[in-house]
């Protein structure tokens, strides 16, 4: 779909709302709330009525699309933009393309990477492991030889920047997640719940708190001193995710504060994960984005929107 079509197809708030239906429901609605298929169209609404329960309800209750007043093709259009956006695309730019303010573009790209959020990810087969540092200060240029070691450190040791450690497979699926203190024991825990251990042959450098992975799974160690390893005896996948989230996150979002970088992470593994869709890469989302999200009840902002939002679009990190 272009954006062309998306225009033609889903250009008014009737037939966004008739398409939700038809992904929620197929062609029979049924009570969001007791599950009834008895129910009635309310006359010139939205909202259906349940006989059995007696409550009103709209296909856009419980999902992201719930107490938005953004009109839906404006939503779907901000949809449209993300997913097509490798690189990830600010909340500004969209505020641009759309024609919307700054503060409902910020919030609509929150919901939506609710919806590109996916914690049941189990990886399989050969599996690489690694980890990364985002955000943090700039350090100040080279000056003698001691900062040039800090800035040439792997671990990112002593510096503001945030752990995350990644999970991806050869050629498949990405999981990506804050770990605060990379402990053998936090990342063997990662490593049990996130990946098929009987199935799976599992990389990594030579980073000592991996060592523990010895004993609950087939565990090849690529030692950094001898080069970068060989054929498929790499961690070049998980290499090259952490290349595209650093430059994405650095050419497009510049700042993003702790508390809202799951998001991201979520949005650029849901784009890693979801790269070979092409026609159905927009029904896809809208399906997830109809699924219940306990996501955005967590997400939800306590105190005044604008607040939050000035707050985070102030440079909290400098990335590097
Ligand atoms: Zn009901």
């Amino acid at each position: 779909m272009n954006l062309q079509s998306l225009h033609t197809k889903l250009g008014t708030q009737d037939k966004c709302i008739a398409y939700l239906e038809k992904l929620r429901w197929g062609r029979k609605p049924v009570c969001v709330f007791c599950k009834a298929s008895s129910v009635t169209k309310r006359k010139e609404s939205i909202r259906w009525h349940c006989n059995d329960c007696n409550k009103d309800f709209s296909v856009m209750m419980g999902t992201i699309f719930e107490d938005s007043r953004l009109e839906l093709p404006k939503f779907f259009e901000i949809i449209f933009l993300m997913i097509n956006a490798k690189m990830g695309i600010s909340a500004s730019e969209i505020a641009r393309n759309v024609g919307v303010k700054y503060q409902t573009a910020w919030f609509a790209c929150h919901k939506i990477r609710c919806a590109m959020i996916n914690n049941e990810l189990k990886l399989e087969g050969m599996v690489e492991f690694d980890e990364a540092y985002i955000g943090g200060k700039k350090r100040k240029l080279v000056q003698n030889e001691a900062n040039l070691s800090a800035i040439t450190s792997k671990r990112g040791r002593g510096t503001s920047k945030t752990p995350i450690v990644g999970v991806v497979e050869k050629k498949g699926r990405v999981y990506v997640k804050i770990i605060e203190k990379l402990t053998s024991r936090n990342l063997l825990a990662m490593l049990k719940d996130k990946v098929d251990t009987d199935n799976s042959i599992v990389f990594t450098d030579d980073f000592k708190s991996y060592k523990q992975f010895d004993n609950a799974v087939d565990h090849i160690t690529i030692k950094h001193s001898e080069g970068y390893g060989k054929g498929v005896k790499t961690i070049n996948t998980i290499e090259g995710f952490w290349s595209i989230l650093k430059n994405g996150i650095k050419g497009s979002y510049r700042a993003i504060s702790k508390k809202y970088l799951p998001f991201y992470l979520a949005e650029f593994s849901y784009k890693f994960n979801n790269r070979h869709l092409q026609k159905n890469a927009f029904d896809k989302i809208i399906d997830n984005a109809l699924k219940d999200e306990s996501c955005l009840i967590n997400y939800k902002p306590k105190g005044n929107p604008r607040e939050i939002v000035n707050r985070v679009s102030k440079p909290k990190m400098a990335l590097s």
